[in-house]
Protein backbone atom coordinates (compact mmCIF):
# COMPACT_ATOMS: atom_id res chain seq x y z
CA UNK A 1 0.00 0.00 0.00
CA UNK A 2 1.18 3.63 -0.75
CA UNK A 3 1.67 5.74 2.08
CA UNK A 4 0.97 9.04 3.22
CA UNK A 5 2.23 12.57 2.47
CA UNK A 6 1.67 14.80 5.79
CA UNK A 7 1.98 18.48 4.85
CA UNK A 8 3.66 19.66 8.83
CA UNK A 9 3.53 23.38 9.34
CA UNK A 10 6.03 24.20 11.58
CA UNK A 11 6.38 27.74 14.08
CA UNK A 12 7.41 30.84 11.90
CA UNK A 13 9.55 32.17 14.84
CA UNK A 14 8.30 30.71 18.60
CA UNK A 15 8.61 27.17 18.74
CA UNK A 16 5.55 26.74 21.25
CA UNK A 17 3.44 27.01 18.07
CA UNK A 18 4.37 23.76 16.75
CA UNK A 19 0.81 21.51 16.88
CA UNK A 20 1.15 18.37 19.35
CA UNK A 21 -0.12 16.41 15.56
CA UNK A 22 2.80 17.82 13.48
CA UNK A 23 5.27 16.51 16.72
CA UNK A 24 3.24 13.17 16.76
CA UNK A 25 3.59 12.90 13.01
CA UNK A 26 7.09 14.18 12.47
CA UNK A 27 7.91 11.27 15.21
CA UNK A 28 6.39 8.44 13.70
CA UNK A 29 6.81 9.16 9.54
CA UNK A 30 9.78 7.46 7.98
CA UNK A 31 11.25 10.10 6.36
CA UNK A 32 11.01 14.26 6.95
CA UNK A 33 11.19 15.91 3.88
CA UNK A 34 12.51 19.89 4.65
CA UNK A 35 13.02 22.49 2.71
CA UNK A 36 16.74 23.89 4.58
CA UNK A 37 17.42 20.91 6.13
CA UNK A 38 20.26 23.06 8.46
CA UNK A 39 17.45 24.77 10.03
CA UNK A 40 15.16 22.86 10.15
CA UNK A 41 17.67 20.25 12.28
CA UNK A 42 17.48 22.80 15.06
CA UNK A 43 13.51 22.40 15.16
CA UNK A 44 14.06 18.65 14.91
CA UNK A 45 16.69 18.56 18.18
CA UNK A 46 14.99 20.56 20.15
CA UNK A 47 11.91 18.45 20.40
CA UNK A 48 14.44 15.35 20.30
CA UNK A 49 12.82 13.85 16.84
CA UNK A 50 15.26 11.80 15.37
CA UNK A 51 13.89 10.52 12.30
CA UNK A 52 15.46 11.07 9.15
CA UNK A 53 15.57 14.06 6.77
CA UNK A 54 15.88 15.10 3.54
CA UNK A 55 16.46 18.12 1.43
CA UNK A 56 13.52 19.12 -0.37
CA UNK A 57 13.69 22.62 -2.08
CA UNK A 58 13.48 25.15 -5.01
CA UNK A 59 16.27 23.76 -7.12
CA UNK A 60 15.45 20.14 -6.87
CA UNK A 61 11.71 20.32 -6.82
CA UNK A 62 10.90 18.30 -9.24
CA UNK A 63 13.85 15.35 -9.74
CA UNK A 64 13.49 14.78 -5.81
CA UNK A 65 9.58 14.71 -5.88
CA UNK A 66 10.25 11.75 -8.19
CA UNK A 67 12.40 9.67 -5.56
CA UNK A 68 10.02 10.82 -2.92
CA UNK A 69 6.89 9.50 -5.05
CA UNK A 70 9.17 6.03 -5.20
CA UNK A 71 9.44 6.01 -1.51
CA UNK A 72 5.49 6.67 -1.01
CA UNK A 73 4.79 3.98 -3.49
CA UNK A 74 6.50 1.57 -1.28
CA UNK A 75 4.62 2.40 1.34
CA UNK A 76 6.72 4.89 3.48
CA UNK A 77 5.25 8.05 4.82
CA UNK A 78 6.73 11.25 4.78
CA UNK A 79 6.37 14.48 6.40
CA UNK A 80 7.34 17.92 4.20
CA UNK A 81 8.45 20.48 6.48
CA UNK A 82 9.45 24.27 4.74
CA UNK A 83 11.82 26.82 6.56
CA UNK A 84 8.95 27.94 8.70
CA UNK A 85 4.95 27.83 8.87
CA UNK A 86 3.18 26.09 6.55
CA UNK A 87 4.56 23.97 3.74
CA UNK A 88 3.16 24.81 0.11
CA UNK A 89 2.80 28.62 0.55
CA UNK A 90 5.34 30.70 -1.32
CA UNK A 91 7.53 27.26 -1.09
CA UNK A 92 8.02 24.34 -3.63
CA UNK A 93 5.62 22.00 -1.28
CA UNK A 94 3.08 22.46 -4.23
CA UNK A 95 5.08 21.30 -6.75
CA UNK A 96 5.51 17.75 -4.49
CA UNK A 97 1.26 18.19 -3.44
CA UNK A 98 0.84 18.57 -7.25
CA UNK A 99 2.87 15.31 -8.38
CA UNK A 100 1.40 13.15 -5.47
CA UNK A 101 -2.26 13.56 -6.62
CA UNK A 102 -1.15 13.21 -10.02
CA UNK A 103 -0.03 9.29 -8.28
CA UNK A 104 -2.70 8.82 -6.92
CA UNK A 105 -0.99 9.47 -3.39
CA UNK A 106 -2.70 10.79 -0.68
CA UNK A 107 -1.31 14.06 0.78
CA UNK A 108 -3.29 15.40 4.20
CA UNK A 109 -2.05 19.00 5.65
CA UNK A 110 -1.46 19.13 9.45
CA UNK A 111 -3.04 22.88 9.92
CA UNK A 112 -0.55 25.61 12.31
CA UNK A 113 1.41 28.58 11.62
CA UNK A 114 1.57 30.95 8.33
CA UNK A 115 3.01 34.35 8.41
CA UNK A 116 0.02 35.65 5.58
CA UNK A 117 -3.38 34.64 8.29
CA UNK A 118 -1.26 35.31 11.12
CA UNK A 119 -0.93 38.69 9.73
CA UNK A 120 -3.58 39.35 8.20
CA UNK A 121 -5.21 38.91 11.53
CA UNK A 122 -3.76 41.62 13.55
CA UNK A 123 -3.52 43.77 10.48
CA UNK A 124 -6.65 45.60 11.31
CA UNK A 125 -7.41 45.56 7.93
CA UNK A 126 -11.01 44.15 6.56
CA UNK A 127 -10.58 40.00 7.45
CA UNK A 128 -13.91 39.31 5.22
CA UNK A 129 -12.92 39.45 1.61
CA UNK A 130 -9.09 39.02 1.29
CA UNK A 131 -6.55 37.79 -1.54
CA UNK A 132 -2.74 36.49 -0.78
CA UNK A 133 -0.32 37.90 -3.68
CA UNK A 134 2.86 35.83 -2.35
CA UNK A 135 6.15 37.57 -3.39
CA UNK A 136 5.47 39.73 -6.52
CA UNK A 137 7.13 38.13 -9.52
CA UNK A 138 10.72 39.28 -9.89
CA UNK A 139 10.62 39.91 -13.88
CA UNK A 140 9.48 43.66 -14.60
CA UNK A 141 6.88 43.04 -16.87
CA UNK A 142 4.89 40.55 -15.34
CA UNK A 143 5.31 42.48 -12.01
CA UNK A 144 3.78 45.40 -13.63
CA UNK A 145 0.87 43.59 -15.08
CA UNK A 146 0.41 42.08 -11.08
CA UNK A 147 0.67 45.42 -10.16
CA UNK A 148 -1.99 46.74 -12.04
CA UNK A 149 -4.42 44.10 -11.14
CA UNK A 150 -3.95 45.05 -7.78
CA UNK A 151 -5.18 48.55 -8.17
CA UNK A 152 -8.92 47.48 -8.75
CA UNK A 153 -8.45 44.56 -6.12
CA UNK A 154 -11.28 45.13 -3.71
CA UNK A 155 -10.70 42.69 -1.32
CA UNK A 156 -7.21 43.32 1.63
CA UNK A 157 -4.50 42.40 -0.52
CA UNK A 158 -1.19 40.45 1.70
CA UNK A 159 1.72 40.25 0.17
CA UNK A 160 5.49 38.78 1.41
CA UNK A 161 8.32 40.61 1.06
CA UNK A 162 12.35 40.65 1.71
CA UNK A 163 13.87 42.98 3.83
CA UNK A 164 16.09 44.15 0.70
CA UNK A 165 13.17 44.73 -1.50
CA UNK A 166 10.50 46.21 0.54
CA UNK A 167 11.85 49.90 -0.38
CA UNK A 168 11.27 49.11 -4.18
CA UNK A 169 8.06 47.27 -3.66
CA UNK A 170 6.49 50.13 -1.23
CA UNK A 171 7.39 52.69 -4.20
CA UNK A 172 5.65 50.83 -7.26
CA UNK A 173 2.92 49.96 -4.53
CA UNK A 174 2.34 53.44 -3.85
CA UNK A 175 2.86 54.33 -7.69
CA UNK A 176 0.17 51.88 -8.35
CA UNK A 177 -1.95 51.94 -6.08
CA UNK A 178 -1.93 55.23 -4.32
CA UNK A 179 -1.61 56.12 -0.69
CA UNK A 180 -2.98 52.96 0.35
CA UNK A 181 -3.82 51.85 4.14
CA UNK A 182 -1.37 49.60 4.81
CA UNK A 183 -0.27 47.20 7.82
CA UNK A 184 3.41 46.18 8.40
CA UNK A 185 3.66 42.98 9.96
CA UNK A 186 7.13 42.17 11.07
CA UNK A 187 8.94 39.67 12.99
CA UNK A 188 5.24 37.64 13.80
CA UNK A 189 5.33 35.47 16.67
CA UNK A 190 9.23 36.57 17.48
CA UNK A 191 10.49 38.80 20.06
CA UNK A 192 10.79 41.96 18.42
CA UNK A 193 6.77 41.35 16.63
CA UNK A 194 5.59 44.84 15.36
CA UNK A 195 2.89 45.63 13.58
CA UNK A 196 2.87 49.22 11.95
CA UNK A 197 -0.70 50.29 10.88
CA UNK A 198 0.29 53.18 8.27
CA UNK A 199 0.08 54.15 4.47
CA UNK A 200 2.22 53.38 2.24
CA UNK A 201 3.67 57.27 1.31
CA UNK A 202 4.19 57.40 4.99
CA UNK A 203 5.78 54.01 5.03
CA UNK A 204 8.15 54.73 2.13
CA UNK A 205 9.27 57.94 4.20
CA UNK A 206 10.08 56.04 7.05
CA UNK A 207 12.22 52.86 5.23
CA UNK A 208 13.72 55.54 3.13
CA UNK A 209 15.96 56.29 6.19
CA UNK A 210 15.80 53.36 8.74
CA UNK A 211 17.03 50.15 6.62
CA UNK A 212 14.60 47.37 6.88
CA UNK A 213 15.27 44.57 9.22
CA UNK A 214 13.59 41.26 9.79
CA UNK A 215 10.75 39.20 7.98
CA UNK A 216 7.72 41.29 6.72
CA UNK A 217 4.40 40.71 5.50
CA UNK A 218 2.52 43.84 3.89
CA UNK A 219 -0.85 43.88 4.13
CA UNK A 220 -2.89 46.20 2.23
CA UNK A 221 -6.31 47.80 2.39
CA UNK A 222 -8.67 46.73 -0.82
CA UNK A 223 -9.84 49.21 -3.53
CA UNK A 224 -13.44 50.92 -2.66
CA UNK A 225 -15.87 49.02 -4.03
CA UNK A 226 -18.13 51.83 -4.72
CA UNK A 227 -15.34 54.43 -6.27
CA UNK A 228 -14.29 51.41 -8.12
CA UNK A 229 -18.16 51.34 -9.83
CA UNK A 230 -17.98 54.87 -9.71
CA UNK A 231 -14.77 54.92 -11.92
CA UNK A 232 -16.08 51.97 -14.13
CA UNK A 233 -19.35 53.86 -14.94
CA UNK A 234 -17.23 57.13 -15.54
CA UNK A 235 -15.32 55.12 -18.25
CA UNK A 236 -18.27 53.81 -19.75
CA UNK A 237 -20.05 57.21 -19.95
CA UNK A 238 -17.13 58.77 -22.00
CA UNK A 239 -17.07 55.88 -24.35
CA UNK A 240 -19.77 55.48 -27.64
CA UNK A 241 -22.17 52.76 -27.07
CA UNK A 242 -19.92 51.12 -30.47
CA UNK A 243 -17.24 51.58 -28.77
CA UNK A 244 -18.31 50.04 -25.74
CA UNK A 245 -19.90 47.06 -27.86
CA UNK A 246 -16.56 46.74 -30.07
CA UNK A 247 -14.67 46.52 -26.11
CA UNK A 248 -16.74 43.48 -25.04
CA UNK A 249 -16.57 42.27 -28.43
CA UNK A 250 -12.79 42.43 -29.17
CA UNK A 251 -12.72 39.78 -25.81
CA UNK A 252 -14.47 37.13 -27.89
CA UNK A 253 -17.98 38.22 -26.33
CA UNK A 254 -20.90 37.48 -29.16
CA UNK A 255 -22.80 39.94 -29.94
CA UNK A 256 -26.09 39.30 -28.36
CA UNK A 257 -24.16 38.82 -24.96
CA UNK A 258 -22.21 41.68 -25.45
CA UNK A 259 -25.59 43.89 -25.73
CA UNK A 260 -26.89 42.59 -23.04
CA UNK A 261 -23.51 43.43 -21.11
CA UNK A 262 -23.49 47.16 -22.13
CA UNK A 263 -27.38 47.68 -21.50
CA UNK A 264 -26.37 46.40 -17.87
CA UNK A 265 -23.34 48.49 -17.46
CA UNK A 266 -25.26 52.04 -18.84
CA UNK A 267 -28.64 51.34 -17.07
CA UNK A 268 -30.48 50.98 -19.83
CA UNK A 269 -32.83 48.35 -21.34
CA UNK A 270 -31.25 45.74 -24.31
CA UNK A 271 -33.90 47.08 -26.93
CA UNK A 272 -32.25 50.87 -26.43
CA UNK A 273 -28.95 49.85 -27.39
CA UNK A 274 -30.43 47.70 -30.02
CA UNK A 275 -32.50 50.94 -31.41
CA UNK A 276 -29.12 52.81 -31.04
CA UNK A 277 -26.91 50.58 -33.04
CA UNK A 278 -29.80 50.20 -35.56
CA UNK A 279 -29.93 53.81 -36.20
N1 LIG B 1 5.40 28.93 4.12
C1 LIG B 1 5.52 30.18 4.83
C2 LIG B 1 4.19 30.55 5.48
O1 LIG B 1 3.38 29.66 5.73
O2 LIG B 1 3.96 31.70 5.79
C3 LIG B 1 6.04 31.29 3.97
C4 LIG B 1 7.36 31.01 3.34
S1 LIG B 1 7.99 32.33 2.41
C5 LIG B 1 9.35 31.50 1.64
C6 LIG B 1 8.84 33.36 3.56
C7 LIG B 1 8.15 34.70 3.73
O3 LIG B 1 7.09 34.59 4.66
C8 LIG B 1 9.05 35.77 4.31
O4 LIG B 1 9.84 36.42 3.32
C9 LIG B 1 8.07 36.73 4.95
O5 LIG B 1 7.50 37.58 3.96
C10 LIG B 1 7.01 35.75 5.45
N2 LIG B 1 7.29 35.37 6.84
C11 LIG B 1 7.65 34.16 7.29
N3 LIG B 1 7.80 34.19 8.64
C12 LIG B 1 7.51 35.46 9.03
C13 LIG B 1 7.49 36.13 10.29
N4 LIG B 1 7.79 35.50 11.42
N5 LIG B 1 7.13 37.43 10.31
C14 LIG B 1 6.82 38.08 9.18
N6 LIG B 1 6.84 37.50 7.97
C15 LIG B 1 7.17 36.21 7.89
Amino acid sequence: MDGKLYLCATPIGNLGDITARVLETLNTVDLIAAEDTRNSIHLLTHFGIKTPMTSYHEYNKVDKARTLIAKLHEGQNIALISDAGTPAISDPGEVLVKMCQEEGIVVTSLPGPAACITALTMSGLSTRRFCFEGFLPPDKKERRTILELLANETRTIIIYEAPHHLVKTLRELGEVLGDRKISICRELTKRFETVLPTTINTALDMYETEDPRGEYVLVIEGKDVLELQKEKQQSFDSMSIEEHMSMYEAQGIDRKEAMKMVAKDRGISKREVYDYLIK
